[in-house]
């Protein structure tokens, strides 16, 4: 195992079960593990500690192959490893986005496929990258919309 964090190991952060029952090789060339040791440290390293609930990212890293596989947009910040998606257990999706927004530098949050009165729902989409744009947005009934808006 190869700590990036003090919480976040390199191996979880290019598991997939997709890629392993497809065969894709997921592992991050060199050049992107940088970047992955980035994004543990500038937000998935601040998130655990700020709720203190020990979490593993559902995606960090992608092969262009693999995010091919998953029907990802092809300028994924995934395909870089500047991107994660994330839930925390017992933490409503739209509470986490909420605090990313108010706490975090960030290139792009997400709040992803969340439904309103179902805390469980969706995920958090973020990424971090040389210049960071700071956007949010809700993707939510297959468009993007601007803000967290559910
Ligand atoms: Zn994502």
């Amino acid at each position: 195992m190869t700590y990036l964090s003090e919480h976040f190991t390199l191996e979880e952060c290019y598991a997939s079960n997709v890629a392993l029952r497809k065969g894709i090789n997921n592992k991050p060339p060199q050049p992107y593990i940088p970047n992955i040791e980035r994004l543990c440290q500038k937000v998935l390293e601040p998130i655990r500690n700020f709720y203190n609930i020990p979490f593993r990212p559902n995606s960090v890293y992608r092969s262009a192959e693999l995010n091919r596989e998953i029907g990802g947009s092809t300028e994924s910040d995934h395909v870089q490893g500047n991107a994660a998606d994330i839930e925390i257990p017992t933490v409503s999706n739209y509470d986490l986005a909420i605090w990313i927004k108010n706490h975090l530098e960030f290139n792009q949050l997400i709040l992803e496929c969340y439904t309103l009165g179902n805390p469980s729902s969706g995920w958090v989409h973020v990424s971090y990258c040389n210049k960071n744009k700071n956007e949010v947005l809700t993707f939510t009934k297959g468009q993007y919309i601007a803000g967290l808006n559910p």
